[in-house]
């Protein structure tokens, strides 16, 4: 496996670690298959009662961007009402569920 795929694996996994913590959140990991959708988000669960989709990507990297697919379906989920983002960090994806305030950084 390339180092850039382990590195985004560990993103999830910590991601997965912290919002488990979290009261009234369910999250579960979507795994590429055959059956699956694919381009369909890396991140999927509940948040007191809001479904919502996370995208993963590798942190300062600027070539891991979504693909076309990807960016499609994050907003075919949007448009049913789903909370949706692109997360590069367990910080970023607690910001999108609201569990964190955006923080200032060089980038912004
Ligand atoms: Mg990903």
């Amino acid at each position: 496996m390339k180092h850039q795929a382990v590195l985004e694996k560990a993103i999830v996994t910590r991601i997965i670690k912290t919002l488990k913590n979290k009261p009234h959140v369910v999250v579960r990991k979507r795994h590429g298959t055959a059956m699956g959708m694919a381009g369909d988000p890396d991140l999927y669960g509940t948040i007191n009662g809001r479904h919502f989709e996370i995208e993963v990507k590798r942190p300062n990297d600027s070539s891991s961007q979504l693909t076309e697919l990807q960016t499609q379906r994050l907003m075919e989920w949007k448009a049913a009402g789903a909370i949706t983002g692109v997360a590069r960090s367990v910080e970023e994806a607690l910001v999108i569920l609201g569990l964190a305030r955006p923080v200032e950084t060089e980038e912004s």
